[in-house]
């Protein structure tokens, strides 16, 4: 068994979850190439065992000959939610602890990672039945601030963009493409962007979905298409300490990313290529300033793409990230699933 073990570090979380095996993955053989161990340990491509795996309480037969590499690899994660997992347990092992540095004064970031289909919408957005962490952890967020009111005031405005082909549009409100802009005081601002107040969590709920709405695909649509653009959602949030009146404002960023399989992998051509290639410009750089963060680098280049320079101010330093790796256990997304835990086990080291 080849180890990758756990970093020391506190300033980044990283999650991975398990959707649960769709129609066509229990329908076709294929193997489970995701073992669990606990809620922190899994191995990828395990040898087999002499006991067939069950899966929802079925044995799995499936020999799928061409996958059959038995890695056998073994991971270390913060935390890892297995297929039973809904997002109540998500949020309350991941995001509802950022809440407290946020109100300390301390941005928060917090990313869905994983190849299409992966599940990347489900944990953030959700569904009416089981609303993802995005609402949630807003919820949440409204619940502490009521309890510190007598102290401070505090004052929520949102933003929800999307980062498309490295074009930013405003989800919230009708706009052309959105330019970045370095603001010597404020960081990166992203100039004509609305910031729209709100005052409890369920506001929350008709923005996103109007946000939604304006995605140049509907995230939820099953279309593949559907995962080639980032979503961002901000909340930007003004404390007024009421004894000495002094403001400081603090951001959480929460992000739906672009689904992480590879370019050549969906046979881009022509067009597609580009957004392709532009997803991956932003994923890549994402990638490479959690590298050099891992590696204790000193200088961090955030200005390879729209993504890195929008979130400079979130990253890195005393801020708190969270990363939910997403992937399903089926062969069927072998590379995928393998490329997601080792990108998502690189960030651990941050
Ligand atoms: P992504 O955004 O990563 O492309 P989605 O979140 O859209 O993937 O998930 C793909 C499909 O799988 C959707 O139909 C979604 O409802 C379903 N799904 C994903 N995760 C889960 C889960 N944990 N439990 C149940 N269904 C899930
Ligand atoms: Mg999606």
């Amino acid at each position: 068994v080849q180890t990758e073990s756990a970093g020391s570090q506190t300033s980044i979380k990283v999650i991975v979850r398990i959707r649960p095996q769709n129609q066509i993955e229990m329908q076709n053989n294929y193997k489970t190439v995701v073992k669990v161990v606990d809620d922190k340990m899994l191995i990828f491509d395990p040898k087999e065992d002499q006991n067939p795996f069950f899966y929802h309480g079925v044995a799995q037969k499936g020999r799928d000959l061409l996958k059959k590499q038995n890695k056998e690899l073994q991971f270390v994660f913060d935390k890892i939610f297995d297929v039973t997992s809904d997002n109540s347990d998500v949020f309350e092992g991941s995001t509802k602890d950022l809440i407290c540095n946020l109100l300390d004064g301390y941005n928060c970031s917090v990313f869905a990672y994983g190849a299409t289909g992966a599940g990347k919408t489900h944990t953030m957005l959700g569904s009416d039945e089981d609303p993802g962490i995005t609402y949630r952890t807003v919820a949440e967020l409204f619940s502490q601030i009521e309890k510190q009111s007598e102290q401070r005031e505090f004052n929520l405005g949102v933003t929800y963009l999307e980062i498309y082909n490295e074009n930013v549009q405003d989800l919230l409100h009708k706009s052309g493409p959105l330019h970045l802009r370095d603001d010597g005081r404020c960081g990166v601002i992203v100039a004509g962007l609305k910031i729209i107040t709100i005052q409890n969590a369920e506001e929350l709920l008709t923005l996103l979905a109007k946000g939604n709405k304006n995605r140049t695909q509907h995230p939820t649509d099953a279309n593949e298409e559907s995962s080639r653009s980032h979503a961002v959602f901000q909340v930007y949030i003004n404390i007024t300490n009421r004894l000495d009146g002094q403001v400081r404002q603090v951001k959480l960023s929460m992000i739906d990313l672009a689904g992480s399989e590879r370019a050549s992998a969906t046979g881009c051509k022509g067009a597609r290529f580009k957004e392709g290639a532009n997803i991956n410009k932003s994923l890549l750089a994402l990638g490479n300033c959690i590298n050099k963060l891992a590696d204790g680098a000193k200088h961090i280049t955030y200005r390879d793409s729209k993504l890195t320079r929008l979130l400079k101010d979130s990253l890195g330093g005393n801020c708190q990230t969270v990363m939910i790796a997403n992937i399903t256990s089926s062969s069927f997304s072998y590379e995928d699933t393998y490329n997601t835990l080792r990108y998502a086990n690189r960030a651990k080291k941050i």
